[in-house]
């Protein structure tokens, strides 16, 4: 059956990608994007691109009037950890109070399902990993604290107001479509991967290693890297199941990768002798966060396409090599 549904951040890395998976199974797509972190050129022409902001309810009492949607997919927020620590009312503040306009639109608007872009940094320093979804959620930091309050509004607005909603827990997206010319383009970039092909390109001297004393084989962070395609197919999963019930999953491929490990994937990918240095830990990073990700596995068969690190860099370098500069004009970072 084909559907409407509203995707909000449709403009940013991982939305975007989900609007052109959704598309290609002949649904209908408005994106709600207000163009401060996203890229118009981004969106696919055939999605409709509604240009506003969620801290305007008029915008989006208008957006709801003009379309009857089946379902919400929220991927707008601000979601840097780094700048969390530093201004983190932009999180527990913006991020949760967008949220709830758009949670409030939804129930006047008698949709009945939600769709969290939710974050592993819920779990702040994991008690046991691979992190499964019951594990205990102590954020380390304010992005973390502002996904995990929202998921506990979504909580109420299931058990009072009848809305179903599935959260994502992601892990590190990655990777970029294989099938239309979009990838991660963040501005100013603190991702790993593409702060590593800037680096490649000569558009800054080396990457900073973000400490390397941690407890960990190499004693740098390890994380989940999850193809941005793998991520978008969980979600078209859950919009089938969640006329059942709500459900969280936390979704990542299940093997971690150290900052060092990525560094040398990009070295193999790209060819090139990538310089890195060692630099201070960055506040509010825990030293692993690894998926266990049985639960989406068993529930709704979902499973990773491109579970190998080198596969998903390729994709990843794939975009950037032809799109040095990202969406954007020529820049020099340092
Ligand atoms: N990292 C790093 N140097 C950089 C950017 C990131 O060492 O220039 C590390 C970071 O500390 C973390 C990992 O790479 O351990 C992944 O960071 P990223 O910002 O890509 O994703 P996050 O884990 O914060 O979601």
């Amino acid at each position: 059956m084909s559907c409407t549904y509203l995707i909000t951040g449709g403009a940013g890395y991982i939305g975007s990608h989900v609007v052109v998976d959704l598309l290609a199974r002949g649904h209908r797509v408005v994106v709600f994007d207000n163009l401060q972190q996203g890229h118009r050129e981004a969106v696919h022409p055939d999605a409709v691109l509604e240009v506003g902001d969620l801290a305007d309810c008029g915008a989006l009492r208008s957006l709801f009037s003009r379309y009857r949607f089946d379902g919400i997919l929220h991927f707008a927020a601000n979601s840097l950890v780094g700048q969390s620590m530093q201004q983190p009312f932009l999180y527990v503040g913006d991020n949760v109070s967008n949220t709830l306009n758009l949670i409030r639109a939804a129930i006047d608007g008698n949709v009945l399902r939600f769709v969290l872009s939710s974050t592993c940094a819920i779990f702040g320093l994991p008690e046991r990993v691979p992190i499964g979804e019951d594990v205990a959620k102590n954020p380390a930091n304010p992005y973390g604290e502002s996904k995990l309050i929202i998921e506990q509004i979504l909580k109420w607005a299931d058990r009072v107001y009848g809305l179903r909603s599935a959260c994502l827990r992601y892990f590190n997206a990655a990777g970029a479509h294989p099938d239309f010319p979009i990838g991660e383009d963040h501005s100013p970039e603190t991702h790993l991967i593409p702060i590593a092909f800037e680096a490649v390109l000569g558009q800054r001297s080396h990457v900073e290693i973000y400490g390397d004393d941690y407890p960990t084989p190499d004693g740098t962070c390890i994380r989940d890297y999850i193809h941005v395609c793998d991520l978008s197919d969980a979600h078209i999963r859950v919009l089938d199941m969640l006329e059942e019930r709500s459900c969280h999953y936390n979704v990542g491929i299940g093997h971690g990768y150290s900052v060092r490990e990525v560094l040398d994937s990009v070295r193999r990918v790209t060819g090139h002798p990538l310089p890195a240095r060692i630099g201070p830990r960055r506040a509010g990073d825990p030293p692993v966060l690894v998926a266990a990700s049985d639960r989406i596995r068993d529930e709704l068969g979902w499973a990773p396409r491109y579970p190998g690190l080198d596969t998903i860099v390729e994709a990843a370098w794939r975009w950037r090599a032809a799109h040095p500069h990202g969406f954007g004009p020529a820049q020099v970072v340092d």
